[in-house]
């Protein structure tokens, strides 16, 4: 239904130390090595695990990302990974904003887009997280309030490098939580993200650009949010640390 090729995504968070890491990959890539047809596979492990990560899928249609940056090309950052260092590991991905960032370590909009333009810079796709909390659910303003963060977030970027983005709708209530968002849920703001990427970018860059649900996916229920007009995959967390199950989802977009 869609033009748009689906991206099943896998965030590992913080697990899986290098030997787990490396054993959950090549089991990937045994299950998932050769995508189907109109389906991009991504995994984003560890940054410290990014090179087995790497190693273990080489060969395979496994796409490798990280889930957090700086956005400095190097220096005096202790404990940061900048873009290029992602990008030399080969990684084509990286994971901004999400909300456990936003809440534990404070990022702001403002650095997410400051991440946006290094990441492009360094020839890595944004996947660009937003999401509401269930206080802006129950207030019924989670479509103006994931509106604003897509244009706090990404307003500065080229117009000419919008097409490079990936956005992920997670709504923070649904995250971990085992409560998912219906799929009427997940597009009415998937639609909503869409409409002000067109009046950030234009209709058609915004069309291209991969709008993805994320929050309690699991194989059960990701048919239905892929069967939505603007849902165009999945941000998986637990699920994606069962090699089957994550294979599973695969199979159904
Ligand atoms: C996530 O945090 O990106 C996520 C979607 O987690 P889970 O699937 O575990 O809800």
């Amino acid at each position: 239904q869609s033009r748009r090729t689906r991206l099943i995504a896998g965030n590992w968070k913080m697990n899986n130390g290098i030997g787990e890491a490396a054993v959950l990959a090549s089991r990937l890539g045994e299950l998932v090595g050769t995508a189907p047809e109109g389906v991009e596979v991504l995994v984003c492990p560890p940054t410290i695990d990014l090179s087995v990560v790497a190693d273990k899928i080489e060969g395979t249609d496994i796409r490798l990302g990280a889930q957090n940056c700086y956005w400095e090309k190097s220096g005096a950052y202790t404990g940061e990974t900048a873009p290029g260092m992602i990008r030399g590991v080969g990684a084509l991905y990286c994971i901004i904003g999400h909300s456990e960032r936003r809440e534990y370590f404070g990022e702001t909009d403002a650095d997410e887009m400051r991440k946006a333009r290094a990441l492009i810079d360094a020839g890595i796709t944004p996947v660009f997280c937003c999401g509401e909390s269930e206080s802006v659910r129950e207030s019924g303003s989670q479509v103006a309030f994931v509106c604003d963060q897509i244009k706090a977030g990404l307003a500065g970027i080229e117009l000419a490098r919008a097409d490079q983005l990936v956005v992920a709708y997670e709504p923070i209530w649904a995250i971990g939580t085992g409560k998912t968002a219906t799929a009427a849920d997940a597009q009415e703001v998937c639609g909503a993200i869409r409409k002000t990427l067109a009046e950030l970018f234009g209709e058609q860059i915004a069309e291209g650009v991969r709008v993805l649900y994320g929050g309690s996916a699991k194989p059960g229920n990701i048919a239905e949010f892929l069967a939505e007009r603007d849902v165009d995959g999945a941000l998986v967390g637990g699920a994606s640390l069962v090699a089957e199950d994550f294979a599973a989802m695969v199979a159904r977009a």
